[in-house]
């Protein structure tokens, strides 16, 4: 088991007020699986993605990732996850402006202590992976939207991550980039990438293995449909 969340709660601070946004969140994933977690605007699937995302933490529950647990984990043990365990993809990219596609791919093996020469080698191979291998030296301005989640995608990639986590992938992109950003999930994940994906849109869900619902707080598995 990749990530195992049992009971999980999240209340926001509202004043006085105790704001109850996740509601007994119980949710798993192995190895090699590919999901989507859909559900409307509001329903609190950001608020997910940052607990799964080692960025917040739950208010109470179990939360293992990768055998550790999160809900005991110090900053500094949350931000070793998220750097060797995690990799993160937003619906606007987060590329650096002034960095070209290679060096904005290069940012997390600066982080993670990777050695000079290895870098721009490592970089480069995750973008072959993700078919801009002829777009290396482009600053952010000079690529397609698409182009642009693609780096960000390597990016996320680059670390050999445990898990791949995407906020709304595809909601910042026409729809035939979104397609292209989809084929690129599938094909990651048959090369074995866990990846976990939030959307509002069901169309895009599809592209999973497995769907799961979330509607205000509340999770539970899509019924697949039978055969018949
Ligand atoms: P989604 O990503 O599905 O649109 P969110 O997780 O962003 O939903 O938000 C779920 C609910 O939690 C919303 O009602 C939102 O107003 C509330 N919420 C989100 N973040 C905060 C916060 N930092 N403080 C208070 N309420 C919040
Ligand atoms: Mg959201």
């Amino acid at each position: 088991m990749i990530l195992e969340m049992k009971h999980i709660y999240k209340n926001y601070q509202q004043g006085k007020m105790d704001v109850p946004v996740l509601k007994d969140v119980n949710f798993s994933m192995e190895e090699g699986e590919y999901v989507a977690i859909m559900g409307p605007s509001g329903s609190g699937k950001t608020t997910l993605m940052n607990l799964i995302g080692c960025l917040d933490k739950p208010t109470s529950g179990s939360f293992l990732l990768d055998g550790m647990d999160v809900s005991k984990c110090s900053e500094n043990e949350m931000s070793d996850m998220r750097l060797h365990k995690l990799g993160f993809v937003f619906q606007s990219f987060h590329l650096l402006a002034k960095q070209s596609a290679i060096e904005n791919v290069m940012m997390p093996l600066n982080y993670a202590g990777v050695p000079k020469k290895k870098r721009r080698e490592i970089a480069f191979a995750a973008l072959e992976r993700v078919g801009l291998a002829e777009r290396v030296d482009f600053l952010p301005n000079q690529l397609s939207g698409g182009q642009m989640q693609r780096v960000a995608i390597a990016r996320a990639i680059v670390n050999s991550p445990k898990l791949l986590l995407a906020d709304e992938p595809t909601g910042a992109l026409d729809s035939k980039s979104g397609q292209q950003v989809m084929e690129l999930f599938q094909k990651l994940n048959e090369e074995g990438v866990t990846v976990l994906m939030i959307t509002h849109d069901s169309e895009i869900a599809e592209h999973a293995k497995r769907i799961v619902l979330i509607r205000d707080g509340v999770l539970r598995e899509k019924e697949v449909p039978a055969n018949e």
